[in-house]
């Protein structure tokens, strides 16, 4: 049982953090702010589609729910091992007809599951994932919905299963050139109905968004919900994305820009992580989690999810 301490203190920060709706404008980039940085940024994205709508959090907002997760994870401890009950899913296709494109079939969200396993057993942390259940859902606010919006708010309360150990998913034609978004760990205890992935359906394997059609949205994304931030977080500075072992980089990078180093100086050694699940590169050219961010994933868990 928690002590009232911590839920206190894990209610503080969980005020001051992520709730996609929570963040303004000023504290992290918009859909549209995104937009422009990937048209900005000099690596243009040629195929019209931006990766991620998650809302970065600032750096003071960022470090008080690292530095809170890991003090938990500290004195309680729980990485999980290989082998131990795969994380259970539940997937939302929402669509615009049945039988229609979005309507993905069961084919795809199976090969889907899959993707996410091979990503995460590649880190060896312990990290799997079953399918637990689908809905199938018509519905054309629903089927378009952003983050932030009323659509999104109606579709989660409607939908959304399970507790915060439990991964809900919901695959849409979201618009906006978005391939997906995500809600943080420490912010399920605020906001427990928008808890959540969400995914364009047509980047699942096999889907027609190329190159971001084998998958790797629901990767990313699921990387958010477990904790990391985007390898680009804080750009060139010293706390970066608040992973120790991912080399820090100005801005997003498109395409798979091998050798790209956006942090020059002694004071940023490495090249860009380009091949990081958490950047916004190619499905091909992306394969990579560190072990920093399996720590990071652990605390998070830790303290945010499991048996919540
Ligand atoms: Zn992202």
């Amino acid at each position: 049982m928690r002590k009232a301490s911590y839920w206190c203190l894990g209610l503080t920060v969980a005020l001051g953090v992520v709730t996609t709706r929570a963040i303004t404008a000023a504290q992290g980039p918009s859909d549209r702010a995104i937009a422009a940085l990937a048209q900005d940024n000099g690596n243009g994205n040629a195929y019209g589609k931006i990766r991620c709508g998650t809302r970065d959090l600032d750096e003071a907002t960022a470090r008080a729910a690292d530095d809170y997760a890991r003090a938990m994870f500290a004195q309680v401890g729980g990485s999980r091992a290989a082998g131990e009950a795969p994380i259970p899913v539940y997937w939302h296709v929402i669509n615009n007809g049945t039988g229609t494109a979005g309507d993905i079939p069961d084919s795809q969200i199976n090969a889907q599951i899959a993707v996410l396993n091979a990503a995460y057993a590649n880190a060896n942390a312990g990290y799997s994932f079953a399918l637990a259940g689908v809905t199938r859902t018509t519905n054309a606010a629903w089927y378009t919905a952003t983050n932030g919006t009323t659509a999104e708010r109606n579709m989660k309360n409607a939908l959304r299963q399970g507790s915060a150990d439990d991964l809900n998913i919901y695959s849409n034609n979201m618009g906006g050139g978005l391939l997906g978004w995500a809600t943080f760990p420490s912010s399920y205890a605020s906001s427990p109905k928008m808890d959540g992935v969400a995914i364009l359906f047509s980047s699942v394997p096999g889907g027609t968004t190329v190159p971001y059609n084998e998958g790797d949205t629901a990767t990313h994304e699921v990387g958010h919900w477990l904790g990391l931030y985007h390898t680009f977080q804080g750009g060139c500075s010293n706390s970066g994305d608040l992973v120790s072992d991912t080399a820090a980089e100005r801005s997003p990078a498109y395409g798979c820009p091998v050798n790209r180093d956006s942090c020059a100086g002694k004071k940023f050694p490495g090249a860009d992580p380009i091949t990081n699940f958490m950047d916004y590169t190619d499905d091909v050219c992306m394969d990579t989690f560190t072990s920093g961010q399996v720590s990071r994933i652990d605390a998070q868990w830790t303290t945010y999810r499991n048996g919540k």
